[in-house]
């Protein structure tokens, strides 16, 4: 192979065509180039002419401490040099002991237990087969439904893939279906219109408890929730709803896994917002992304004492968790998650979130008052949506997008301009670096502003 001073940028995109199966790829024929990117310091990234874009989606919600981390890249290395593998089948190492300290310290109530994964994915699917576990140790076999959301995103593992709700994603490729059933979409946008969202709330639990007692609580293992819903559109559910369906999956003996992978280390200010945000303290955790800031992978499920201790016996002591993965707590990895929660607790990350998003989120709310192309701008700390309006005289409980390009237009004008969008179907949504200050926030909604007027005058002259 030539030397990589002599590789040129058109090279990369032509390998990475011909070599590279992305996530989510189309099956078209065309070869859409995907950008390169060359490297990324702070909030920016950088393409192969130099030019700088705000990293609006943070990675992919996942680069809270924001890019090129020289301390980071330290801590990984000396880690590497130090010991850069040892197999947690067998051996405990010092940065992932310490690690499992540290969160169970952020924690709330008893989750004290942390199993490590190697991303959000595992971490669900682990969660998932600890419940499968949990109640065949306890003699219960046919306890095992998940009951999921429409919208919810959990994973690309089978399992993990089986309790996410996205339609599109559902379409050509299987899941189990015996094993899961979904409640309807929870977003307070698609409420008829003059609902409460009081009534609109209740409506959702009362969706959660018929799906348990039409399913059979002696069958329905678990709920699953984002506390938002992220990459089904930043979906902010009603004040009081986690809580109702804490006290719901409590009344019925169901377990409650958070699933955090976004939420968590930051994203609302907080290390977890189950408790400190949403008032509930769940069975499990899952988290990822932000607990090591996407700078190498790891994710993790933690169980509450109590959960562990319910199948703990002194008889039991031929019952194997037989779950695991070879990079399971990886020293690198728990070395960088510990050097990403010491900046964030040194540089006060999570008050500075607090203190930045009244701004963040008031100008958002002004783009969804300024453009009629916009049905609904909304979030929650440092995440946002922007939805396109909804096509005169579809259904309330539709709200059928007036273009389904809406995404796909706004990553283009706005990219163009020097911010970088997640585009999805009629929405476009962000989770800038936690690290971005007031003046950054202001010159990326000055961009949004002008990438919506363009887009709306395409769309709505
Ligand atoms: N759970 C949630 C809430 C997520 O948003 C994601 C990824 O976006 C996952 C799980 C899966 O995480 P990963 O892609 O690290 O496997």
């Amino acid at each position: 192979m030539t030397g990589s001073n002599r590789i040129k940028p058109d090279d990369i995109q032509k390998w990475d065509n011909d070599h590279v199966f992305h996530p989510w790829e189309s099956m078209g024929t065309d070869d859409a180039d995907l950008g390169i990117i060359n490297a990324a310091s702070g909030i920016y990234m950088t393409d192969p002419d130099g030019r700088r874009m705000i990293d609006g989606p943070g990675g992919m919600w996942c680069v809270n401490i924001g890019h090129g981390r020289a301390e980071m890249a330290k801590a990984i290395s000396d880690q590497a040099s130090k010991l850069g593998y040892s197999s947690p089948w067998t051996s405990a190492t010092k940065p992932s002991s310490i690690l499992a300290r540290r969160i169970a310290e952020k924690t709330p109530g008893d989750l004290n237990t942390v199993f490590f994964t190697t991303g959000g994915s595992s971490a669900v699917d682990t969660a998932l087969r600890f419940v499968h576990f949990y109640n065949n140790i306890k003699g219960r076999p046919e306890k095992k439904i998940t009951i999921a959301r429409e919208k919810g995103y959990h994973g690309s593992t089978y399992l993990s893939a089986s309790v996410s709700g996205k339609e599109r994603d559902r379409k050509f490729l299987d899941t189990n279906k015996d094993m899961v059933r979904f409640l309807p979409n929870v977003n307070p946008y698609i409420r008829p219109e003059g609902m409460s969202i009081e009534a609109w709330r209740d409506e959702k639990l009362a969706d959660l408890e018929n799906m348990i007692l039409a399913t059979g609580p002696e069958k329905v293992a678990a709920f699953i929730a984002e506390p938002i819903l992220a990459s089904g559109g930043v979906i902010v559910p009603p004040e009081g709803y986690h809580k109702g369906c804490l006290e719901i999956c409590r009344k019925y003996d169901v377990l409650y896994i958070s699933d955090e992978v976004v939420t968590g280390f930051g994203r609302l200010g907080h290390w977890f917002a189950s408790q400190e945000v949403f008032g509930i303290t769940p069975d499990i955790i899952t988290c990822a992304k932000g607990l090591t800031s996407g700078y190498v992978p790891m994710g993790a499920a933690i169980f509450s004492d109590s959960l562990l201790a319910d199948i703990q016996d002194e008889n039991n002591g031929d019952i194997l968790f037989s779950n695991g993965y070879t990079y399971s707590g990886h020293p690198v990895s728990a070395a960088a998650a510990l050097k990403n929660m010491d900046i964030i607790e040194e540089e006060n990350l999570l008050r500075h979130v607090r203190e930045i998003t009244p701004h963040f989120q008031a100008r958002l709310k002004e783009l969804g008052n300024r453009h009629r192309i916009i049905g609904d701008a909304r979030g929650m700390g440092l995440l946002g949506c922007l939805e396109g309006a909804a096509a005169p005289g579809s259904p309330e409980s539709i709200k059928l997008p007036i273009d389904l390009e809406f995404g796909h237009r706004m990553d283009v004008a706005t990219e163009k301009r020097g911010l970088l969008v997640r585009p999805i179907i009629n929405m476009c949504v962000f989770s800038p670096p936690l690290v971005i200050t007031k003046e950054e926030i202001d010159t990326m909604f000055d961009i949004l502003d002008e990438a919506i007027a363009e887009v709306q005058a395409e769309m709505m002259p």
